[in-house]
């Protein structure tokens, strides 16, 4: 992940754009991209484009990794982390086969 991270940063500074990445606006660039990626899926019956599929999906985790270079979050670690608080929310024994909101259990 952290030669990914490099790449970009790369990528961006030969460019001189951090002056542009400001965590506003990777944040947005973040949501920017999420509704091209969704753009695949707007209509019912049209073919879907699993290139563009993939090149949206990188485009979103480009903006994200941006986002935890300039906070220096480890992708990683902090995924891990989501990961064990959403088992914590989210116990098997009351969620299986459910799509059903954490605080809507009974
Ligand atoms: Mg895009």
């Amino acid at each position: 992940m952290i030669s990914v991270i490099k790449a970009l940063v790369k990528f961006r500074d030969q460019r001189q754009w951090k002056k542009f990445h400001t965590p506003e606006n990777l944040a947005k660039s973040i949501i920017i991209e999420a509704g091209e990626l969704l753009e695949n899926f707007q209509w019912k019956n049209q073919a879907l484009d699993l290139e563009n599929v993939k090149e949206e999906v990188a485009d979103v985790m480009a903006y994200c990794l941006l986002l935890c270079e300039h906070y220096g979050f480890d992708p990683e670690v902090i995924l891990k982390e989501k990961i064990a608080k959403n088992e914590a929310k989210y116990p098997v024994e009351t969620v299986k086969g459910k799509s059903t909101k954490y605080n809507r259990y009974k």
